[in-house]
């Protein structure tokens, strides 16, 4: 009876343990991916904005000036997955970057695209636009380190005098 016990008590420990190692890996960050690299600061990228969960830079590939991307610094793969908690927080994010990204980009609205399939790690695109269409653009390539560079410099300074 004794040894019965004891191994149905191991059996259950070792299940809960299990599910904690799951859970861990799922937020943890991950080597292969620029998106959790960037965030540990060993991949290059120009960053706008941060809080302690969050982190917004520009997307190497611009459709539009000041096209950035906003990322959970925990690495999770699909939008719909995480948390309702985390999902809410990306989009109280949204609503607070967006006036001064609006603002200083002189746009007449904030495109928001998700799709996921570039890189296994959420982000949703936030993309200054005038015109109807724009958001179905190609990113360009094509932009210099010191176009990206002046702009990164401008949208910084309006998020830091603005967002608190
Ligand atoms: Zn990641």
């Amino acid at each position: 009876m004794i040894s019965r016990r004891t191994f149905v008590i191991a059996g259950a420990a070792g299940l809960a343990a299990a599910s904690e190692i799951a859970a861990q890996k799922a937020a943890v960050a991950r080597d292969d991916c620029v998106f959790c690299r960037i965030v540990a600061g060993t991949a290059p990228a120009h960053k706008l904005w941060e809080d302690k969960h969050f982190l917004a830079f520009l997307d190497h590939r611009p459709i539009m000036p000041g096209h950035l991307l906003i990322v959970p610094k925990d690495h999770h793969s699909y939008l719909f997955d995480m948390s309702r908690r985390d999902y809410d927080a990306i989009l109280d994010r949204l609503h607070r970057l967006e006036p001064p990204l609006r603002n200083v980009m002189q746009a007449k609205r904030i495109g928001v695209l998700i799709e996921g399939f570039g890189v296994d790690h959420v982000h949703v695109h936030m993309i200054p636009i005038t015109e109807k269409g724009q958001i179905n653009r190609p990113g360009r390539a094509d932009v210099t380190d010191e176009e990206f560079r002046a702009v990164a410099e401008k949208i910084r300074t309006r998020f830091k005098a603005d967002l608190r």
